[in-house]
């Protein structure tokens, strides 16, 4: 049997088993996904000890270890010298080699949903690993990103790192995340990202954006996939708004990860029905 493992501190109950495992079976795959907390200090021995089994495959990587895991890893993707972040780990022959696929599923259903980015004005809320990676995608296509992040040096460095890219495309500019700033953002924007915790479970009633903010005109889009409906994405609705929840981001950057692992296509409808149901029946 090959393992797959998600790592990361604390990890708790994941959607990622659920969807790969459902995804192994469907296709008659000897292959078993595992979760390990794995704390900080903890890291480089698992590295060392469990991801050179001859049975391991390959890993997603959660928080907080994915940027730290880069150091224990043997080459990395020209994504990942980018982003700066790994989630996705394949043994290539004992030979480990890091992707990010979280800004692939993102793109993916803002494509799908979105439609075409040329001259979009983007307002990215957030500046961390999840931000970076959209950012660093989107950079290539849309005007404009604006990235507001509650520490506004990290939103300033992401600014100057992706617009230092020769693929951007974008004016990469950077604000603090505070209502005055949003104001005038969100008056210009077509498309609001949110890539910061805010929303997720268990803090449903907390959201980046007032709610007068929201207009119809705008699409609005949450990284955050439990719970699917985010408080953000009930006002946007009920603004008006277009709205597009993290689930199909969630299930994208889990296709992507399983083509990387096994070569093959992955069943991408039961993945994101499996997931889909699970969120559903845990509703809060
Ligand atoms: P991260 O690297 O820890 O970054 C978190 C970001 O959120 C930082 O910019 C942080 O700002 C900001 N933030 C955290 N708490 C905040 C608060 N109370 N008020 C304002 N800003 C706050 O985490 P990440 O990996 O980017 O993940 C961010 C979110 O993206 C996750 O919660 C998850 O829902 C989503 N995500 C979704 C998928 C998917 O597949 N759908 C994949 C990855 C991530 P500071 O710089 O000020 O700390």
């Amino acid at each position: 049997m090959k393992i797959c493992y998600l790592i990361g501190y604390p990890v708790g109950h994941s959607m990622s088993a659920l969807m790969h495992n459902a995804a192994f079976k469907e296709l008659g795959l000897d292959f078993s996904y595992e979760i390990f907390s794995v704390k900080s200090e903890d890291l480089a021995w698992f590295v060392a000890s469990r991801l050179h089994e001859p049975d391991f495959m390959g890993a997603n990587v959660t928080m907080p270890h994915k940027v730290s895991i880069i150091r224990h890893l043997d080459e990395i993707s020209p994504e990942v010298s980018r982003i700066g972040a790994v989630n996705t780990i394949v043994n290539e022959g004992g030979h480990l080699k890091g992707y990010n696929t979280d800004g692939i599923g993102a793109m993916r259903t803002l494509k799908e949903d979105y439609g075409n980015l040329d001259g979009a004005t983007v307002a990215l809320i957030g500046a961390g690993g999840a931000a970076r990676a959209i950012g660093y995608y989107l950079s290539k296509y849309v005007e404009k990103v604006i990235v507001l992040n509650r520490t506004p040096s990290t939103a300033v460095d992401l600014a100057k790192m992706l617009s230092a890219f020769p693929e951007c495309k974008a004016n990469i500019r950077a604000l603090p995340l505070q209502r005055k700033n949003l104001v005038k953002v969100l008056g210009e924007a077509h498309l609001l990202i949110n890539a910061t915790p805010l929303g997720m479970i268990p803090n449903v009633s907390e959201s980046p954006v007032d709610c007068d903010l929201l207009r119809p005109g705008l699409f609005v889009f949450d990284s955050i996939y439990n719970p699917i409906k985010t408080r953000l994405l009930k006002e946007a609705e009920e603004a008006g708004a277009e709205t597009l929840s993290g689930l199909k981001m969630f299930v994208y950057q889990g296709i992507a990860s399983f083509k990387l692992w096994t070569g093959l296509e992955a069943p991408e409808e039961l993945m994101y029905h499996v997931v889909e149901k699970k969120l559903e029946d845990e509703k809060i």
